[in-house]
């Protein structure tokens, strides 16, 4: 079964075409700057690249074009193959607590989210109706982000607030990143073969969260009503008191939006080390001791580290702590120095099997009390093995 695995952001539409079950990549790409000049195409497809500069002005010329290429490069021999899309959804609210079939009454109702995911949702919304248009026969699946994190209890998505805002207007936790830690819970504890496993997972990219799972459920995650909250990550600030936003509005005369917006685009790496969001530049520039790339780092580090220890204690005691996503699954640097910070909890990391890049293996001593592991994120898959479960249910 050919199920196609889609994210459509407000300017870009990545795919990735799987054969199931045996998960095997049949093609991939990205459409770029759809809407804007210069917009172009890259397909990946057996051991081959191809690149092409087309205008693109939404996302139906996007899809056309893809369409038209899977044939045309004998990717598929017909659009019949494709047996299902399934689409990244950012936020799913309260209501959207699992996977679904799209239709165009359903989507109406996923954009009474629009609001609370307004850089995310009408896009991936916009990105699943091109699809229905282009391909009106094919089961279209709606996979959301915030739908893992669903089985948190009310004393870990409320804030302490007053209970009116949750009542009236959805204030509490969502939690994000749900579909990669629900891959990573997965494979863990199939890979342990233990249903009951409590898992730390560690999705550092460069938006971060940190989730604390116990037998296939999320207990507790670091993002919030939005992805601001929790680590620091490499543009956004993370947790910090709110009251500095109308302080440094005062200040500087911005509005509450360039505030917010400054903790989402301008802060966390970037931010504090005035250099660059992408680990890979702060590591170089440490190397050169720079000593506001040093901070940063520190400051990085620790707040994973005190979520870690936060959680395993959350969890009773973590089984597994796994480190995910760009950072996680390539930085030996940052997993050594948060393994560092959380020895405390009798984690002893064995540094050189954490000496490597993007390979599922298992990164600490024997005599680790908490095993932790590197274990590359497949949301694309999850989001294929979504579709392909639901259209099998029909
Ligand atoms: P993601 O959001 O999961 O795609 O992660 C992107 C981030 O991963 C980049 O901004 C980098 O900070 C980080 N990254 C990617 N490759 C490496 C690497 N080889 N070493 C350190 N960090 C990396």
């Amino acid at each position: 079964m050919k199920i196609l695995s889609v994210n459509a952001g407000s300017s870009s539409l990545k795919f990735t075409l799987i054969e199931l079950p045996s998960e095997e990549v049949i093609a991939s790409g990205v459409f770029e700057k759809i809407g804007m000049d210069g917009s172009f195409y890259t397909i990946k497809y057996n051991g081959e690249k191809i690149r092409k500069e087309k205008s693109l002005n939404d996302h139906s010329v996007a899809v056309s074009c893809l369409m038209e290429d899977l044939v045309e490069l004998h990717v598929l021999n017909n659009l019949d193959e494709i047996e299902g899309v399934g689409h990244r959804i950012l936020h799913g609210g309260q209501e959207f607590s699992e996977s679904l079939i799209l239709n165009e009454d359903i989507i109406k109702e996923i954009s009474k989210y629009n609001e609370l995911g307004p850089l995310h949702n009408p896009a991936n919304l916009m990105g699943a109706m091109a699809f229905m248009k282009a391909l009106p026969n094919v089961v279209q699946v709606g996979v959301f982000d915030t739908a893992f994190h669903s089985s948190m209890s009310e004393r870990e998505f409320l804030y302490p607030v007053p209970y009116s805002w949750y009542e009236k207007y959805g204030v509490r936790k969502y939690g994000f990143h749900g579909t990669s830690h629900r891959y990573i819970d997965k494979t863990m504890r199939e890979y342990l073969q233990k249903d009951d496993a409590k898992i730390i997972s560690c999705h550092i990219g460069n938006g971060a969260s940190v989730t604390a799972i116990d037998s296939g459920k999320v207990v507790d995650t670091s993002m919030g009503f939005t992805p601001l909250a929790g680590v620091m990550m490499g543009t956004r600030s993370g947790d910090i008191d709110p009251s500095i936003i109308p302080f440094v509005m005062n200040k500087t005369n911005m509005s509450c939006e360039e505030v917010i917006n400054c903790l989402n685009k301008e802060s966390g790496l970037l931010g504090v080390s005035c250099l660059s969001s992408d680990s890979r530049d702060i590591e170089d520039a440490m190397e050169q001791n720079n000593e506001k790339a040093i901070l940063a780092q520190d400051i990085y580090t620790q707040r994973i580290a005190n979520y870690v220890a936060m959680y395993n204690n959350l969890l009773n005691g973590a089984d597994a702590i796994v480190f995910t996503a760009g950072v996680g699954e390539n930085s030996s640097q940052v997993r050594k120095t948060v393994c560092e910070k959380i020895k405390s909890l009798g984690v002893e990391l064995d540094l050189e099997k954490n000496n490597c890049r993007g390979e599922f293996r298992l990164i600490s001593k024997d005599d680790s009390k908490i095993a932790v592991y590197i274990l590359p994120t497949n949301e694309e898959l999850m989001i294929a093995l979504d579709t392909m479960e639901l259209i099998n249910k029909k």
